[in-house]
């Protein structure tokens, strides 16, 4: 597999939140993947996320990358618009396959 191969199916793998427990009171504390920090539900402490949630660095340099890349206004519009078209896509052709 190459090596983008390999980092595609790692973010198509890659869950959208993820679960651990406060180190304070135990809570149980739920946070989306890419999310840096998050307070506790139940005691507030914050927590530094990505110490807790199995992204690796390479994969969250590549969505952010692409996040920032999607740019604002009429870029971030078509953005989105081609997004949709990708999921209409897999939603005909079934997961994980492209639009194109
Ligand atoms: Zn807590």
């Amino acid at each position: 597999m190459s090596d983008i191969s390999s980092i595609i199916s790692r973010i198509q793998e890659l869950p959208h939140y993820f679960k651990f427990k406060c180190r304070a009171c135990a809570a149980e504390v739920r946070v989306y993947a890419l999310q840096i920090h998050a307070n506790c539900p139940q005691c507030g402490l914050k927590h530094r996320c990505r110490a807790y949630v199995e992204v690796d660095e390479e994969i969250q340099d590549v969505i952010d990358a692409v996040l920032v890349w999607a740019g604002k206004g009429a870029s971030f519009a078509a953005f989105i618009q081609r997004r949709e078209e990708i999921l209409a896509g897999e939603k005909k052709e079934g997961k994980g396959s492209r639009a194109e």
